[in-house]
């Protein structure tokens, strides 16, 4: 690879392994790369290992084997200088319960290295857009769970870093508070910060990303864009329908290859009740994973 490309790089991660004390393996072999302004989903089910690989991108644990450049900078050999590329939400604990919610982003750009005036304009900036300016003067302690993670976020923002590591950042939020945070964050992404977000949410990887890895058993199983994994599926049709004598509330499902395949089937079956769309990621990682993304991934491989 000459340097042009490598330039364009900002994560490169390859055989990331890690096992916990107890002897979990959480990550098996994780090979990944995400492009300077590129947003990377990484979408799996519960126990998939995302938060473990999300966490070792971080710094804040330590790998088994494996290699994480950030940047091109060493990210297991020089923790401190990876990081200061990197926005994080913190860990629920790292917050300060009686701290207002402008101090604490104060607080936390001046850790980051910006100066009085420059923390209080971010802190004024980043209120605004994630809608907690109201919120200003009330303690930490008292938000709501809601509340609670959209600080988080905005403490991640802070110092403007050119890489965004956020582990599921809307769960938790109500769906005005989600799309008041995936507005801030397609402003973000379109303005050509690296962003890589954990999500179990098809929705909020299909609104952010611009590629979609899926993260099962401890690896990534599959990536692309999501014309790209939906091509790799042969069926691109899904069709819902009732049989015209059931009194069912649940509808049939059956996939097909094209259009004219399933107007057949209906037409062949005098269907009247029915619903046609092109195949959803939920199919496509059904299709690839071989499991629903509502299942956990607790099982050995
Ligand atoms: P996800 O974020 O996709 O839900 P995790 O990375 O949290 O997945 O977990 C991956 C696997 O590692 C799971 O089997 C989980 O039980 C296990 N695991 C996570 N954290 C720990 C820990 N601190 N100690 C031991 N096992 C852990």
């Amino acid at each position: 690879m000459n340097f042009s490309t490598e330039n364009k790089i900002a994560v490169r991660v390859s055989q990331l392994f890690k096992s916990y004390k107890n002897g979990t393996q959480a990550t098996r072999g994780i090979d990944f790369a995400a492009r300077r302004g590129e947003s990377v989903a990484i979408l799996g089910a519960n126990g998939a290992g995302k938060t473990t690989f999300l966490r070792q991108l971080t710094t804040e644990l330590k790998p088994t084997s494996g290699a994480i450049e950030i940047f091109g900078i060493d990210a297991i050999a020089n923790p401190n200088k990876a990081k200061l590329s990197m926005g994080v939400t913190p860990q629920e604990a790292g917050v300060f319960e009686t701290l207002t919610v402008r101090e604490h982003l104060e607080l936390f750009g001046k850790l980051k290295g910006l100066n009085k005036s420059q923390a209080r304009t971010e802190t004024g900036e980043i209120l605004n857009d994630l809608e907690l300016t109201e919120n200003a003067k009330k303690q930490v302690g008292e938000l709501s769970g809601g509340q609670r993670r959209r600080i988080l976020i905005g403490l991640a923002l802070l110092g403007k870093p050119p890489l965004l590591i956020l582990d599921e950042p809307t769960t938790g939020l109500d769906p005005n508070a989600r799309r008041t945070v995936w507005l801030l964050l397609k402003q973000i992404i379109a303005s050509g910060v690296t962003v890589i977000f954990s999500t179990h949410y098809l929705e909020e990887a299909e609104q952010l990303s611009s590629r979609i890895a899926f993260i099962d058993g401890g690896k990534i199983v599959k990536s692309g864009t999501l014309e790209e994994l939906r091509a790799t599926i042969p069926n691109k049709y899904r069709l819902n329908y009732l049989n015209g004598n059931e009194r069912i509330a649940l509808p049939h499902i059956k996939f097909f290859a094209d259009f004219a395949a399933a107007q057949q089937f209906i037409y062949a079956k005098k269907i009247s009740e029915y619903q046609l769309a092109t195949t959803s990621l939920e199919d496509v990682y059904f299709s690839i994973v071989g499991k629903s993304l509502s299942d956990t991934g607790e099982s050995e491989k």
